[in-house]
């Protein structure tokens, strides 16, 4: 996959004030008037997420931009090539009931071909504090996997999903053929699915269960799937933000 941001001029740094781990971009609105990332069919034919949003907008609906994904492939890139996974955690501001995507934080991680577990939590907490963003969720990547959540990614995502019921679960697997999204106007190729667990039948499921390692789950209660594609996230051409990467401080 091509770096977007190598590609695109109309992106230019801004000055931060944390420490020089962090990296962020402004996307320049004029250069992207009239763009748009994906074609309405592709966006639709997943379900899950959609490019024109502008008159669904519901509370505590997510926006993120497209190159946060882009951007995420590309420092995970070695671990990918390794075949290691790689994680993040998004940091959001809620403006008007949306929650807006500010900042992805990569923490110092523990990464396995099939696993990806953050150390150092408390760094990631003061980070997030520091700059008043609330976890919103996740974001790693399945190096050879397919795209899906693991019984470790479940657990991983009732966590998160108990702080906050609309936080979601990304997932890149570049090797996944059936996930393949095709950027037109930025030449890339992303695959990647957004979850959540379904409430309640998931999150009684992950309540319940004592088990670490990969185990296998009960069926939920109600009948429904574990988890499920989110419909609650949409992408946005004009959307700054700020890449922390916590594993270089
Ligand atoms: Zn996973
Ligand atoms: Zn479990």
């Amino acid at each position: 996959m091509r770096s977007f941001l190598k590609m695109k001029p109309s992106l230019h740094p801004v000055k931060h004030h944390l420490s020089s781990s962090i990296v962020s971009w402004i996307e320049d609105e004029d250069s992207m008037a009239g763009s748009s990332h994906f074609t309405d069919s592709e966006m639709s034919e997943d379900g899950y997420s959609h490019s024109n949003s502008y008159l669904s907008r519901n509370l505590h609906d997510m926006h993120i931009s497209v190159r946060l994904i882009e951007e995420f492939m590309e420092l995970a890139k070695e671990n990918t090539s390794s075949n290691l996974e790689t994680c993040g955690i998004l940091g959001a501001s809620l403006k008007d009931g949306i929650y807006y995507v500010t900042t992805l934080v990569i923490p110092k991680q523990e990464t396995t071909a099939h696993s990806c577990q953050a150390s150092n939590e408390e760094e990631i907490h003061a980070t997030l504090a520091g700059l008043s963003l609330i976890p919103v969720g996740w974001i790693h990547t399945h190096p050879s996997q397919t795209c899906f959540l693991s019984s470790i990614d479940l657990h991983t995502q009732y966590s998160y999903q108990v702080m906050l019921p609309k936080a979601v679960a990304i997932v890149n697997a570049p090797t996944d053929q059936t996930r393949q999204v095709i950027c037109r106007d930025f030449l890339c190729i992303l695959h990647y699915g957004i979850f959540r667990l379904t409430d309640p039948g998931g999150m009684a499921v992950l309540r319940e269960c004592k088990e670490s390692g990969f185990h296998q789950h009960p069926q939920t209660l109600d009948g429904s799937s574990i988890y499920e594609s989110c419909g609650h996230v949409y992408f946005k051409p004009n959307l700054r933000f700020e890449i922390v990467d916590l594993r270089t401080s």
